[in-house]
């Protein structure tokens, strides 16, 4: 079967919901197509008997006044998603030691914590604090980056300003180099408290992420911004743009996996889609232009000789983003300790430092009295395909026994108290998200690959946009909105039509 649309957008991924909300919004026909059997992507969910489980994000940002999803939100007339905040945000356990670093809600009593963990550290913070106000305000007024047209430059320039040049001086600079020019660079204890945070959100440690970058990560926890674990589960959110989707007319096609992306010849133009829907059976779709939220390394597979050389060497050229190990358990309630919050992150060996996220009570996720338990670690992606299936099961059960031996360490979980384990590999993340070797977290905030010196949203190929993880600010579901917000702009653009968000209100610079 064939239609034509006027935006097909691949990848129910919030990215991809996002997207199609926005432009099916506008009064654009739009069809968005989604390998699997629900949407969600790497922000979806699946049970298992009596638990509910969070498949890879479990908390999120973006939800206050002036926050990414809250915007997008207002703009599309629907209340976010049930939430609590977060408080403390995280729990950061360094080895070896007993007591760990909280990163409280309140940014006052931050402020007094991180002054006891890091005395002497305070420069460093202020500096950060000074550099996430001006990019956070710069973001607010929806900059596109990097700029591939004069279009694109325009919206660039009408989002500077002073504040934000004067930030741009530290474009190339790392968050390591923000620690030298505070004197701060000897502090040991410091910059392992900071490669584990940052790693979490920009897959670099301190010396390779990006400054700017960083010291916006590195405020997300604080009070006017925050973080947020969401009622029922992560799928709420996915649910909701869904609604959003129906409600401006646009189509979500499940079960629906593109295999061939390719232009159309003749004076109409356009794309012809092709791939297996329900069954196995052929599908294919025409649309004028396309939105593509699949990860850039999938490119080459998907348009084969239409994608230009120099193009297909740059995707090249970028190092492999990260797999991820994830064991979803549950155990009693009682056995965990209470104090730890929901989200907490241990510096561990093997097989390496853990991101342990928590359900709340009556949150949805477990049966009363008891608690789901999320630990993940990167991992290289690649080597989990090599391996013959009795070395891999090996593997898994190796990685188990050391991601349950670290959560022994952390929160005293005995082998007995566990109801339920399991682990997932990029094997399984390849399949689920169908992402090429299960690879997350886009392509890792590097000075050389953030903002300016990314992958631009906007292609070589006439009506062929980018969003997603792979594409400028980055991970996380709060990013991905902001780059299917400018994707779609830029789209609208080309259309001689402008976008801007309905009752979008002042952004909310943070402080601290
Ligand atoms: C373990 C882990 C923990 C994380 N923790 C957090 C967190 O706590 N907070 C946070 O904000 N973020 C977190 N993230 C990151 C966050 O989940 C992602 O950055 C975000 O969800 C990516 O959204 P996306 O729409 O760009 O991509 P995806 O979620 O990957 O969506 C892409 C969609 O495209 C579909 N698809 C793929 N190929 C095809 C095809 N050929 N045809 C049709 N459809 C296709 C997939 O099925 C998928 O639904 C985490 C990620 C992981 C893996």
């Amino acid at each position: 079967m064939s239609s034509r649309c006027d935006v097909a957008v691949v990848g129910a991924g919030v990215a991809g919901l996002t997207a199609a909300a926005l432009l099916a919004g506008e009064g654009l026909e739009v069809v968005l197509l989604e390998a699997h059997s629900q949407s969600g992507g790497c922000a979806g969910t699946f049970r298992r008997g009596p638990y509910v489980f969070d498949v890879g994000a479990t908390q999120v940002a973006g939800f206050e006044p002036g926050g990414s999803h809250a915007r997008l939100f207002r703009h599309f007339g629907l209340e976010l998603p049930a939430a609590r905040p977060l408080d403390p945000g995280c729990s950061v356990q360094l080895a070896g030691e007993r007591e760990p670093i909280r990163l409280w809600r309140d940014p006052d009593r931050w402020i007094q914590e991180r002054q006891r963990q890091f005395p002497g550290s305070e420069p460093f913070w202020q500096l950060c604090a000074r550099l996430h106000r001006s990019s956070w305000a710069f973001a607010g007024r929806d900059p596109v980056l990097p700029p591939r047209s004069p279009w694109d430059l325009g919206q660039l320039l009408a989002a500077l300003d002073p504040a934000v040049l004067a930030s741009g001086l530290f474009t190339t600079a790392t968050i390591a180099d923000l620690l030298t020019l505070c004197g701060c660079g000897g502090d040991a204890r410091l910059r392992r408290f900071l490669d584990l945070q940052l790693r979490l959100y920009s897959q670099e440690p301190a010396d390779r992420t990006a400054a700017l970058y960083g010291a916006t990560v590195l405020a997300m926890a604080q009070e006017p911004l925050g973080l947020w674990h969401l009622e029922g589960s992560m799928q709420q959110l996915s649910a909701a743009l869904e609604q959003a989707l129906a409600a401006a007319g646009g189509q979500l096609r499940l079960r629906h996996r593109l295999t061939g992306l390719r232009p159309l010849a003749g004076r109409a133009g356009g794309w012809c889609l092709e791939g297996q829907g329900p069954a196995g059976r052929p599908f294919q779709l025409e649309a004028v232009e396309v939105v593509c939220t699949v990860p850039p390394q999938a490119l080459p597979d998907l348009l084969g000789p239409v994608l230009p050389a120099g193009y297909r060497r740059r995707l090249d050229r970028f190092p492999d983003p990260s797999g991820a190990l994830v064991l979803y358990g549950a155990v009693p309630r009682h056995r965990l300790p209470a104090e730890l919050g929901l989200h907490a992150q241990l510096e561990w060996a093997d097989p390496g430092s853990l991101f342990v996220s928590l359900s709340a009570e009556g949150d949805g996720r477990a049966p009363v009295g008891q608690a789901t338990v999320i630990a993940s670690v990167f991992t290289p992606a690649r080597p989990w395909f090599g391996l013959e299936e009795p070395a891999y099961q090996a593997r898994k059960a190796q990685v188990q026994a050391g991601i349950q031996a670290g959560l022994h360490a952390l929160l005293g979980l005995e082998p007995a108290d566990w109801l339920h384990a399991e682990l997932a590999t990029p094997r399984g993340f390849a399949g689920w998200t169908g992402r090429p070797f299960g690879f997350v977290g886009g392509l890792g905030q590097h000075p050389s690959r953030f903002g300016p010196f990314g992958l631009a949203s906007r292609t070589p190929l006439p009506g062929l946009w980018l969003c997603g993880d792979g594409i400028h600010p980055g991970e996380g579901t709060a990013g991905v909105s902001l780059s299917a917000l400018m994707a779609s702009r830029q789209l609208l653009a080309g259309r001689g039509r402008g976008l801007r968000l309905r009752e979008t209100p002042a952004a909310a610079p943070g402080s601290g």
